[in-house]
C-alpha cells in the first residue's frame, strides 16, 4: 500500500505551480514526452502530479514515482513556457520530497550510495589522481576531471591532460570528490550535498589555484551555477572550451564536416554556446554546420537527470532522435562525457555513420605543441 507523502520541499513552489495554464506548449518541446506520449511524462503533466503529491490528492504511486524520475531536467520546456514555471525546480523538489518518503528509485540507491562511500557513482576505489597518473602540487590552475571522463570516458580526461600539456600550462589536478551533480539532480539529502561541494571547494584551496577548469557539462553547471548557493566558491570557474577559446591556439587541419551538440548543463543551464563555436571554427580546413535545433533550442541527449541509470532505454531512444538531426556530418562534437557517452548509445540504436566525439578528443591530436 503506497502512502500519501509529506511534500515538504514543494510547499515553497506552490504558487509557481499554479501559474501553469495547460497551454501544453511545452509538450512540443519535451524529449521524453516525445517518445512516451501521455500527458504525465511533460513538464504539465509532472507539475499537476507535484501538485498532487503536495495536496494529498494522490498517493507516490509507482507511476507518479516513475514520471517524476523520467524528466531529464533538460529545461527545454522553461524555453517554450509563457508563464516562465521553472520547472525543474519543481521536479528536482518533488524528487527530494519522494527520497525524503524513503521512495528513492533502487537503481539510485545503488548511485548515492557509491558516490558517498568511494566518491565517486562508478563504485570505483582508487582515486582521480592515482587512475590518472597525475602528479598534484599547488599551481595557479586547477583541472576538476570529473568521474564520468576519470573512469567511464578517459579518452577525454586524457586529451584535455595532453592539451594543457602542450600549451604549458602550470596545473595540477586536484583531490576531488564526485561534484555531487547526480546526487542533486536525483534528490538526495541537501546537506550530504553540501558536505561534497566543501570537501571539493577546500581540495582546491589546498593547492592554492586561482582557477578551476572543467572539462564535464555536468561538474562545471554544479561549480558555476550550483556551489555559489551553498558555499564560496574562492576561485574562477570556467569550462575548459571557455578557457581555450582565449588561447592563440593553432590547430592543423581536419577535411571534415562538423557539428555541435550543445549540452543542457553547460547550454541551458550555464549559457555557454560561444566558446566551443569559437573553437571549433579555428580548425583549418573544417566546416561546420549547424542542425536543425541548437544553442537554446537543442535537444536533450537522453542521459541526464539520472535517466540513463534509471531507464536506459528510454535514454537511448532520445539520443537516437539526437544523433538522427546529425546525418548530414561527419563528427557530432559535444562538451560532455555523459553526453558522449549516451550519444553513443543512439548512433549504435541507429547504426550511424556519425563520429560521436568530445570537443577535447576531437582537438587533442590537432593542437600544435
Ligand atoms: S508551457 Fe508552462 S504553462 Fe504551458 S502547460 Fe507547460 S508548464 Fe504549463
Ligand atoms: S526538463 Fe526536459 S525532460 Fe523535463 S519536463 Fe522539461 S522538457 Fe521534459
Amino acid at each position: 500500500m503506497v502512502d500519501y507523502i509529506d511534500a515538504a520541499h514543494l510547499k515553497d513552489v506552490r504558487n509557481a505551480m499554479m501559474t501553469c495554464t495547460y497551454c501544453g506548449f511545452c509538450k512540443s518541446v519535451c524529449p521524453v514526452y516525445e517518445g512516451i506520449g501521455w500527458d504525465s511524462s511533460v513538464a504539465r503533466g509532472r507539475i499537476i502530479l507535484a501538485y498532487g503529491l503536495l495536496n494529498k490528492d494522490i498517493p507516490a504511486d509507482h507511476s507518479v514515482v516513475e514520471n517524476i524520475y523520467q524528466c531529464t531536467t533538460c529545461k527545454d520546456c522553461e524555453r517554450r513556457c509563457p508563464s516562465g514555471i521553472e520547472v525543474v525546480e519543481i521536479v528536482e523538489r518533488a524528487r527530494r520530497d519522494l527520497v525524503a518518503n524513503d521512495l528513492m528509485l533502487p537503481k539510485h540507491r545503488k548511485v548515492v550510495e557509491s558516490t558517498l562511500e568511494n566518491g565517486n557513482p562508478y563504485g570505483e576505489k582508487i582515486g582521480v589522481a592515482t587512475t590518472l597518473k597525475v602528479k598534484k602540487h599547488p599551481a595557479p590552475l586547477g583541472y576538476f576531471v570529473g568521474c564520468t571522463s576519470t573512469y567511464r570516458n578517459r579518452s577525454i580526461a586524457d586529451a584535455t591532460l595532453s592539451i594543457l600539456t602542450k600549451l604549458d600550462e602550470d596545473f595540477t589536478v586536484v583531490d576531488e570528490a564526485c561534484c555531487g551533480s547526480v546526487l542533486q539532480r536525483i534528490g538526495s539529502d541537501e546537506e550530504e550535498v553540501e558536505e561534497i561541494m566543501e570537501l571539493n571547494i577546500r581540495s582546491a584551496e589546498d593547492l592554492g589555484v586561482e582557477e578551476v577548469v572543467f572539462s564535464c557539462a555536468g561538474c562545471y553547471r554544479m561549480f558555476k551555477e550550483e556551489y555559489p548557493k551553498f558555499v564560496d566558491v574562492p576561485f574562477k570557474v570556467r569550462h575548459i572550451s571557455e578557457f581555450l577559446a582565449e588561447k592563440d591556439i593553432k590547430f592543423k587541419p581536419l577535411d571534415k564536416m562538423i557539428t555541435y551538440h550543445d549540452p543542457c548543463h553547460l547550454g541551458r543551464h550555464s549559457g555557454v554556446y560561444d566558446a566551443p563555436r569559437k573553437l571549433l571554427s579555428k580548425i583549418p580546413e573544417s566546416r561546420f554546420e549547424e542542425m536543425k535545433h541548437n544553442r537554446e533550442a537543442a535537444l536533450c541527449c537522453g542521459g541526464g537527470g539520472g535517466v540513463r541509470s534509471a531507464y536506459p532505454d528510454l535514454a537511448g531512444k532520445v539520443a537516437a532522435r539526437r544523433v538522427d538531426e546529425a546525418a548530414f556530418a561527419d563528427v557530432l562534437v559535444t562538451s560532455c562525457p555523459f553526453c558522449v557517452s549516451n550519444l553513443r548509445v543512439g548512433k549504435e540504436k541507429n547504426s550511424s555513420p556519425v563520429e560521436i566525439k568530445d570537443l577535447m578528443e576531437l582537438i587533442e591530436p590537432l593542437v600544435e605543441g
